[in-house]
């Protein structure tokens, strides 16, 4: 069994099921370094053939923090609203 898991295919005997029975996610606890959830998407599976039933994972993605950039974005300069807090002083 040094195959690559398919979650879809019965590990009994190699039907491939079209979609899992029921579906639930998993979400980690623990954001990653870029601030991002990774949630795993489960799913239990009966093969129409056999009838034997497994669980596995349908698929993983991330949400949270920036979905493209992998490095953090720098922050520009130049955005610093000034207040001239004494302009504020002369209204009645
Ligand atoms: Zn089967």
């Amino acid at each position: 069994m040094a195959r690559r898991k398919d979650p879809f295919t019965c590990p009994k005997c190699g039907t491939r099921v079209k979609e899992p029975v029921k579906t639930w996610t998993l979400v980690s606890p623990m954001p990653d370094k870029y601030g991002r959830i990774t949630v795993t998407a489960m799913g239990s599976f009966t093969c129409p053939n056999c009838g034997y039933s497994w669980r596995g994972v349908v698929k993983k993605l991330k949400t949270g923090g920036e979905e493209q950039a992998e490095e953090p974005v720098e922050k520009r300069p130049g955005q610093v609203i000034e207040i001239d807090l004494s302009e504020l002083d002369d209204i009645d």
